[in-house]
This record gives C-alpha cells, structure tokens and sequence, in this order.
C-alpha cells in the first residue's frame, strides 16, 4: 500500500486519489482547468468510475496521469 507523496491527506496513492481528491496544488489546478466540475467538485467512487466508463474525459484523464508520473519523478 502506498501512501500519496504530495499532500497532506496520507490516503493511498491511487488512481480515484490523484485524479478525484489529491490537494496537490499543481494537480488540483490542472483537475479544475481540464475536468467537468460535476467530477471533482463533490469527489465520490461513484461518479469517477461514471467518469472512466464515459470515455469523453479520457484524453483529460491521461493528461493527470502523466503529471501526477512526471511530478513523483522529479520531486524525488
Ligand atoms: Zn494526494
């Protein structure tokens, strides 16, 4: 199991963490600029699994998954 890295939360680091509620700054910007409102506004495993299974934010899902990759590796 491992732990979020950049923020404060200390949830497990996973996909509906860093794409629905890390408080990362950098990722909560990039979040609210490329995904609807209605998914981050009130996060819940609900409406990220509607999210994945839309396939209309997945270009905006990519672009989170490699700045959440390209932040991890160049902050260490
Ligand atoms: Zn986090």
């Amino acid at each position: 199991m491992r732990l979020c890295e950049i923020c404060d939360l200390k949830d497990i680091g996973d996909e509906y963490h860093y794409i629905c509620v890390c408080e990362n700054k950098n990722i909560t910007t990039l979040r609210e600029s490329i995904l609807p409102r209605y998914n981050w506004q009130r996060p819940s495993m609900f409406r990220f699994t509607q999210m994945l299974s839309s396939g209309s934010e997945n270009i905006s899902l990519a672009k989170i998954v490699c700045f959440v990759i390209a932040y991890s590796v160049f902050s260490t």
